[in-house]
This record gives structure tokens, C-alpha cells and sequence, in this order.
């Protein structure tokens, strides 16, 4: 049973009065306490339960799936209301509760690592007052005067709060040995092999001193934006956040995914094993030990501050984080002295030498108007909201995806609604909810049109997907956005949409090829056009005659097929087609074969599966949209420039070699066989080909054997895939 604090709040939260703290020694608001303490018993263990369960959800959805269902600052609102509760009835303060925990459960999915010290989380300031209490709690602890200029001692540090992952990473002699989430706070996962592919993170210190730094993986605004271009693109449920995103990437089974993303890093904490040796004495100090071992360290820091100059610091950066290429959700205050910080020591989750003030959310209201259906390259239908401009997170925003159906409904947003926008990782605007309470009844419910609005076909949805799509190969909002993707990726200069949809509406351009057709005197009879600006417009075409494979292929816009896998499949069909006249034509007609007869060939490209393979096909084959496609660029006198051919980059005792796994080997699904070669330095392999170094064939073994068994490859039983990998070659004779 909950026991009611009698003395109730204790403070006014100014940087004379002693403020409120709950129990455990957090925070709290005194207005949230005096709502509390205005319970009684029963209906506060309630609400405690209520908000306990909220939260713990709220946490699994964030930290284990990485697919929040709250935004921040409601999910913070809650997390407030809870320690305020706490604060009012110290009985419900459980261990159980998480105001004592950090993160989440660890999901299975690694390795568990046990962290040599807690990775603690931080107590949260909302407003400058709240810093200037901390302040005054902080004076307290170190039994200082409570007017700052009468303990000059006193100097914080403050850093931009990077919104990302946690993570710390183990150096031994200098070298990266492992790195790991935070997880719990006190075990975490093992994603060293993840955190390998992360170009910010040296493999090698400048000094061979062993070490662990800890600090924040991050994925940039705009690689962000690239891959949930790709997801939507693809029909995949979309990040958050990049935040979100950054998590997700990190926390892959498969390393090469996550190499394939441009996460970066920056440190923030250094535990040096012979510190005392160091003679570091502060954390500004250490900023810049990490810097000088090579870590990335931010540089928009600023040290020996008082309170008042931390004030002005989150000022300085309030407006300007918008311009920064990554996400900062508000500055990380600390006090600078070690010796000092071991004097305040920490609190139940979160040091009491530091404090997390988090910037005002970036949330305006405006209004609905509309919501507009836009064709997709794919054909994919998209509603968009428009509406009333307006100023959020450093810019004018008027449009805003709606995703799909789905998302309308469950946001529940009618067409002249007042609604909550927001910018998800400071740049992709983002309708949060709807305010029902504004409504007068004059808002309707949306739905999607029957047909396409662009080319009166029907509009079809697929048994249990969430897209809704024009099914017309040759509508024209698909056709135009094919050849405007065409255009932008080989980076035509000057082929905007409003010369594109001339030439389409026109004819003048029916196939991809045709834009290198267009004569001066073609270009010179378009809507403002006149002799000169034609000869722009037909040099920039000119120019682009001559392009890298890997870039004609991702300008293709093959449903799935990003900038990765056209990157694999250009160095595939620089490998399997001999170069020489006619390049382009005869790898044309290898993908046109390969997608008819054996398209689990694809699975041989690094990072390509069954679906992006079966897209691949699908798009190559006889009939499908990519036929004649390359034969009439290279008719039109497109070249392509061959990729240098990998030389074996990896070591390992099977580096540069090719293994299909096929049939069950025991102790290893097959992503652990696929990892283990990887780790080996090896590639794995989809299916049997010449190319083909060793094929590891266990029960269940069928086609891929016999294949491996007519082109006479070495096969390997399960029993032997372990020495295998140690780069030994079992004796089958
Ligand atoms: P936190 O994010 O408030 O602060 C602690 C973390 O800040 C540290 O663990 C560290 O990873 C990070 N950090 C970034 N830059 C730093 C720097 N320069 N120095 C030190 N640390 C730095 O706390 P938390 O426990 O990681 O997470 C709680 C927060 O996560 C919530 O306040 C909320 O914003 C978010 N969250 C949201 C949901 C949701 O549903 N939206 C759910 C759970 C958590």
C-alpha cells in the first residue's frame, strides 16, 4: 500500500529554496508533486501502475525494437508524472519501478557483455530554472556557497546531448577489442562486429594504452532521410527518428548491413585503466585525451562555465542545432573536476555531477487543408497532408506523408483538423496526431480514390499490404518519375520537372535513351527555351553520356534496388562479363539469362536476399519493365565505366575466398554460417557457380551439391565447416 509523504513538496525549485527531489534523490516539478499528493492511496498505486505500464511499453518499443510509440517529450511528460508520484508516495519506489532502471531487457539477438562500470543514464532538466536548481543541488553536495561567484572551484563543461545510441568501446594495448550497447545498464550487447564498419571508430589508438570510451553512435540527418526514402520506396515500415534509425542499423545481425549505413560516432567518456598514470583531472581534460588518441570528439562544446554560461550555451544552440547535419535533443551539462564528481557520486540511476537539459520540443499546431494523393515511381499511392504553412524546427513547412491509409486512420485525421506537426529528425515534417477537441463538424474523413487521379486506372491494394498503387506500367505519374529519377541520378543538369514533363507530354522522350537523342534544335522548341539555354541543356546531357555502372544502374530505379546493391551489381557483371566492345549490351543480355533461368544467382551479390533478388528478376526478364532497356541506352551511345575489380580486401584464413552453405550444419543457422565465413574473411554465397571456392553441404543438401559436384568444387561436410573456418581444408580423399 502506498504511504502518502507528509511534509509533501518541498520547494519552489529556485536555487535558494532546497527543491524537490523524489526518494530516490531525482528531480521532480512541484506542481507534478502537489497533483500527486492530491491522490489518495488506492487511486495513486493505480496511477502508478498506469504510468509503470505505459512506460515499460513505451521502453520496448524504443530500446527493443527501435520503433517508438511516443514521441520524446510525452514519453518524458510520463516518465515525469511517475517521479513525481514516487516523490508524493515513497512506498510505491520498487525496484521493479523504472525511475531505478536504465534501457531495456537485452533481446538475445548478441552476445551479452557485462560493463566493467554501470552505464548510467541521466537526470533530466526541461527549463533553465531546473539547470539552476541543479546547480544549487550540486553547490550543496560539494558544500559550496551558494552564490556561484563566491566558488569560482566551480566550472562545468557542456556538451551537445547527440540523440543516438549508447555505446562503449574496449581498447586493449591500443587496439579495439570489443564494443557494446549500454542494454541494462549493467550488460550489454556485443556488436563489435557491427561497430567494425563504422569508419569513426579507430581500430588503432595512437597510443597502445588499454582503455574504454564511451560515447553515442549516431546516424546522420541526411542518410536518415536516404534510407526511409528507400523504405517507404520499398513498402518497409519507416524510422522514427534517426535516432531510431542509427539504433536499428547498429543493432543488426548482419554486419554489411550496417556497413551499408553511414553511422558515425562521437565520445564523450574516457575510463583510462592506468588513469592516475594519466594525471587526467577533468572532463574537459579527457574530451581532449580522446581527441588526441583519434576519436571523434565534438566540437561544439564549450568548458569553464558557470551555471549562467551553460544558460547561454543552450540558448546559443537552441535554434542553431537545426543546421547541424545531426540530431542534438538538448545539451549534457557536467561538472568539470573529477575529484570533485567523486565528491557527488551518483544517485539510483543517473550520476548527480550531471544533468541532461533537453531543448523545448519542436511541435507547432496548425491546420489540415487537404490530403492529396501523389503517384509514386512505383506507383504507390501516398497521401499528403497539405497544410497551412507554417515555421517549425528552422524552416516553413506546408506538406507533410501521410505514409498511407493505414496511418490516417490510426492518427485519426480528417481533412480540416487541427493537427500537431512536428520535424522527425529535424527534417522530415511529420503530422503527430490530430486535436479532435477543435473539431465543429465540418471535417470530413479521407479516403483513397477508386482510381489512379493521374491516369483513371484502377487503384489496387494487395491481401494484407498497407500500399495502396496504381497498377499501370505506363501511367504517367509513374513513367515521368522513372525518367525524372533517371535524370536526377545520372545528374543531368538543368532537367528539372518542368522540362521533363514537357518532353514526356511531348514524346520527345519515350525511352531512357532518347534524352541522349534530343538535338539543339529538339530543346530549342520547349516552353522558354531559346537557342542558348538549349545548348546548356544538350551540353548537360552530353556530359553525363559517359557514367560509372554502378550509377546507370541505380538511375535505373529497380523497385528495392538502392545505391548499395547496384554498387554490388556493378562489380558482379565487372567480374562476369568480360570487358570489351559492346560491354553494355552483352551484360544486358547475361541479367536477361540469368533472370530467366537461375535468378537465385542474384543471391551471390554481398547483402542481396531472396526479395531483392526476385526484384531484380522480375525487372531483368524477358517482359518485365528493364527490358531492352540497357541495349537502347548503349544504342543511344551511353558507356558505361567498369568498376575496378575487387582485389580480396578482407584477411582471414579464408579472405577472398566464396563458400555456399547448403543443407543444415549443426550449431549454425544460416546467418551464423554466413556470419562466421564473413568473419573469416570469406564471402557467402547464394548459389554454386564457377566462381565458387567451397561449397559446406549438410543434411538436406540438393541442387547446390549436385551443382557443386558436376563443376567439380571442393565440398566440405558439416563436420568440417569448423576447420574450414579456421582455413584448413578437410582431406575428402
Ligand atoms: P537520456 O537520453 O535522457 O540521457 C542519457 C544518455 O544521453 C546517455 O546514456 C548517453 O547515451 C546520451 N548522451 C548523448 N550525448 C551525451 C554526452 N555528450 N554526454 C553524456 N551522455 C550523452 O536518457 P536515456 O536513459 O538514454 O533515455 C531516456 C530518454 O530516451 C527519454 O528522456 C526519451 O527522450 C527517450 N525515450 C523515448 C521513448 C519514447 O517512447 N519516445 C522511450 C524510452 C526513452
Amino acid at each position: 500500500m502506498a504511504r502518502r509523504l507528509e511534509q509533501g513538496p518541498t520547494g519552489t525549485g529556485s536555487p535558494d529554496a532546497p527543491e524537490a527531489l523524489g526518494l530516490d534523490g531525482l528531480p521532480v516539478d512541484p506542481a507534478l508533486i502537489q497533483a500527486a499528493a492530491a491522490l489518495d492511496e488506492d487511486a495513486a498505486t493505480k496511477r502508478h501502475a498506469e504510468l509503470a505500464d505505459q512506460i515499460e511499453a513505451a521502453n520496448k518499443a524504443y530500446y527493443e525494437a527501435d520503433a517508438p510509440l511516443l514521441t520524446d517529450a510525452e514519453y518524458d511528460q510520463l516518465f515525469r508524472q511517475l517521479v513525481a508520484l514516487e516523490a508524493a508516495f515513497p512506498a510505491l519506489v520498487t525496484p521493479a519501478s523504472p525511475t531505478q532502471r536504465v534501457g531495456a531487457q537485452l533481446g538475445g539477438t548478441f552476445d551479452e557483455v557485462r560493463h566493467r562500470r554501470p552505464m548510467l543514464s541521466l537526470s533530466n532538466a526541461f527549463s533553465h530554472d531546473e539547470l539552476r536548481a541543479f546547480d544549487a543541488r550540486v553547490r550543496r553536495g560539494l558544500a559550496l556557497p551558494a552564490a556561484p561567484e563566491a566558488a569560482p572551484d566551480l566550472r562545468y563543461v557542456a556538451e551537445l546531448k547527440i540523440d543516438g545510441l549508447a555505446i562503449t568501446l574496449r581498447y586493449e594495448r591500443g587496439r579495439f577489442a570489443q564494443g557494446a550497447t549500454r542494454g541494462d545498464g549493467f550488460t550489454g550487447e556485443d556488436v563489435t562486429a557491427n561497430l567494425r564498419t563504422i569508419s569513426t571508430v579507430p581500430t588503432r589508438l595512437r597510443e597502445g594504452v588499454s582503455l574504454d570510451v564511451r560515447g553515442e553512435v549516431y546516424m546522420p540527418k541526411s542518410e536518415f532521410a536516404r534510407i526511409n526514402a528507400e523504405r517507404e520506396e520499398q513498402g518497409l515500415p519507416l524510422y522514427a527518428n534517426p535516432r531510431n534509425s542509427g539504433a536499428g542499423s547498429l543493432r543488426q545481425k548482419d554486419p554489411s548491413i550496417t556497413a551499408a549505413r553511414q553511422l558515425a560516432t562521437w565520445s564523450y567518456q574516457l575510463i583510462e585503466d592506468d588513469a592516475e598514470a594519466i594525471g587526467l583531472a577533468s572532463q574537459s581534460e579527457a574530451l581532449a585525451r580522446m581527441e588526441a588518441l583519434g576519436f571523434t570528439v565534438n566540437p561544439n562544446r564549450d568548458s569553464d562555465l558557470d551555471i549562467e554560461g551553460v544558460i547561454a550555451f543552450t540558448e546559443a544552440w537552441r535554434e542553431a542545432r537545426h543546421e547541424l547535419p545531426y540530431e542534438t535533443d538538448g545539451v549534457v551539462v557536467k561538472v568539470d573536476a573529477f575529484e570533485q564528481q567523486g565528491r557527488l557520486g551518483i544517485v539510483s540511476r543517473a550520476p548527480r555531477w550531471a544533468i541532461a537539459y533537453k531543448f523545448p520540443p519542436e511541435q507547432v499546431e496548425t491546420v489540415l487543408e487537404d490530403i492529396v494523393p501523389y503517384v509514386g515511381r512505383t506507383g504507390t499511392l501516398t497521401p499528403v497532408a497539405h497544410l497551412t504553412p507554417t515555421k517549425v524546427a528552422g524552416s516553413t513547412v506546408a506538406r507533410a506523408t501521410l505514409h498511407n491509409l493505414d496511418e490516417v486512420r490510426r492518427k485519426d485525421i480528417r481533412v480540416g483538423d487541427h493537427v500537431i506537426l512536428q520535424k522527425a529528425g529535424d527534417v522530415i515534417p511529420e503530422v503527430v496526431r490530430s486535436l479532435p477537441e477543435k473539431r465543429t463538424g465540418a471535417e470530413r474523413e479521407w479516403d483513397m480514390p477508386a482510381s489512379c487521379p493521374v491516369c483513371g486506372q484502377p487503384v489496387v491494394r494487395d491481401e494484407g499490404a498497407v500500399r495502396h498503387y496504381c497498377a499501370n506500367p505506363l501511367c504517367p505519374a509513374r513513367v515521368g518519375q522513372e525518367f525524372g529519377h533517371f535524370a536526377a541520378a545520372m545528374d543531368i543538369d538543368g532537367a528539372g520537372w518542368a522540362v521533363l514533363s514537357q518532353l514526356l507530354q511531348r514524346g520527345m522522350v519515350k525511352r531512357r535513351g532518347d534524352f541522349f537523342r534530343l538535338t539543339v534544335e529538339d530543346l530549342e522548341t520547349l516552353d522558354r527555351f531559346a537557342r542558348k539555354s538549349a545548348e546548356n541543356l544538350h551540353r548537360a546531357i552530353h556530359k553525363v553520356r559517359r557514367r560509372p555502372l554502378e550509377r546507370v544502374i541505380a538511375a535505373l530505379g529497380i523497385p528495392q534496388v538502392g545505391w548499395t546493391t547496384a554498387i554490388e551489381l556493378a562489380h558482379w557483371l565487372a567480374t562476369e562479363v568480360p570487358s570489351g566492345d559492346d560491354w553494355l549490351v552483352r551484360a544486358a543480355k547475361l541479367l536477361r539469362d540469368v533472370a530467366a533461368s537461375e535468378p537465385a544467382r542474384f543471391e551471390e551479390l554481398e547483402g542481396v536476399g531472396p526479395t531483392i533478388a526476385g526484384a531484380l528478376a522480375t525487372w531483368f526478364a524477358p517482359g518485365g519493365p528493364g527490358e531492352g532497356v540497357l541495349e537502347d541506352l548503349a544504342d543511344a551511345g551511353v558507356e558505361v565505366e567498369l568498376p575496378a575489380l575487387r582485389v580480396a580486401a578482407a584477411t582471414g584464413p579464408l579472405a577472398g575466398k566464396s563458400v555456399v552453405v547448403t543443407g543444415t550444419i549443426e550449431g549454425f543457422s544460416r546467418e551464423e554460417a554466413e556470419s562466421a565465413i564473413r568473419a573469416a574473411g570469406g564471402k557467402p554465397a547464394g548459389s554454386v557457380s564457377r566462381k565458387t571456392d567451397f561449397v559446406v553441404a549438410g543434411p538436406g543438401a540438393g541442387s547446390k551439391l549436385a551443382k557443386a559436384e558436376e563443376l567439380g568444387i571442393p565440398v566440405i561436410p558439416p563436420d568440417g565447416f569448423a576447420s574450414l573456418l579456421a582455413g584448413q581444408v578437410p582431406n575428402d580423399g
